[in-house]
């Protein structure tokens, strides 16, 4: 018998979590980071309150063969549940094409899932350095892991793209292009920014939140140096 699957919750249908897809999505409880503008917090503790029961899910992904494409395991971090192959190997039985939200925090185990994956949707906190990006997560320092987890994608051949929520207490338009530069620089050929919504009992003004997407230098920049680049607001 597999290890339980530790769910928070599922999004039954959608069509902005794998690109070209229809695609159900599980978000997983679980997460070794706390990025200051965080909207999964429920998610970040394995074990908070959930009515979720993954055979109940697998009976609706049953009912919707033919119609859904893709199943995308979300989070929270899904890396950080042991048995997350198990469950993906089961969505991939049934006709499933398989995507990934993640932020690479445990390559070992990234390698193990991503042969059976069609597309990672890859979180880039920070500039590609150990100090930002350890400060973007919330002080956790595994910087290294996560850029072994991007290379091992890049270098897998899989479809991925990678994006950047653009918290501006956390990154400046400066930080953005340096971004861009060092992803540009290992290969990286899709590349989107996400608007921050602001979290709970921060001030941080719209203004502040919308002068990256507001900068058409900025956008023309990422626009000529990746083949696709987009923004999310
Ligand atoms: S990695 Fe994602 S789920 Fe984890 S703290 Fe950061 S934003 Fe939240």
């Amino acid at each position: 018998m597999k290890e339980k699957i530790k769910v928070g919750g599922v999004e039954t249908f959608s069509t902005v979590d794998f690109p070209n897809q229809m695609a159900a999505v599980v978000f997983m409880q679980g997460c070794p980071w706390r990025c200051p503008f965080c909207h999964n917090q429920a998610l970040q503790k394995i074990g908070g309150e959930t009515d979720f029961i993954w055979e109940k899910f697998a009976e609706f992904l049953q009912s919707r063969k033919g119609i859904l494409d893709a199943v995308v395991f979300s989070g929270g971090e899904p890396l950080v549940q042991d048995c997350l192959l198990d469950y993906i190997k089961e969505v991939k039985a049934m006709g499933y094409k398989v995507g990934m939200h993640t932020g690479g925090y445990r390559p070992e185990h990234f390698e193990k899932v991503l042969p059976e994956l069609v597309w990672v949707g890859f979180d880039i906190k920070a500039p590609l350095n150990a100090e930002h990006y350890t400060r973007a997560v919330g002080g956790i320092n595994q910087f290294d892991k996560a850029m072994q987890s991007l290379d091992m994608l890049i270098k897998s051949g899989k479809a991925f793209e990678c994006r950047t929520t653009c918290d501006p207490r956390v990154l400046s338009v400066e930080d953005i292009y340096k971004i861009a530069d060092e992803l540009k620089a290992k290969g990286v050929k899709e590349y989107y920014l996400q608007r921050y919504r602001q979290v709970e009992g921060d001030t941080t003004p719209d203004s502040e939140c919308d002068k990256f997407f507001e900068d058409k230098e900025l956008l023309s920049y990422l626009k000529s140096n990746f083949e696709t680049f987009d923004i999310r607001k």
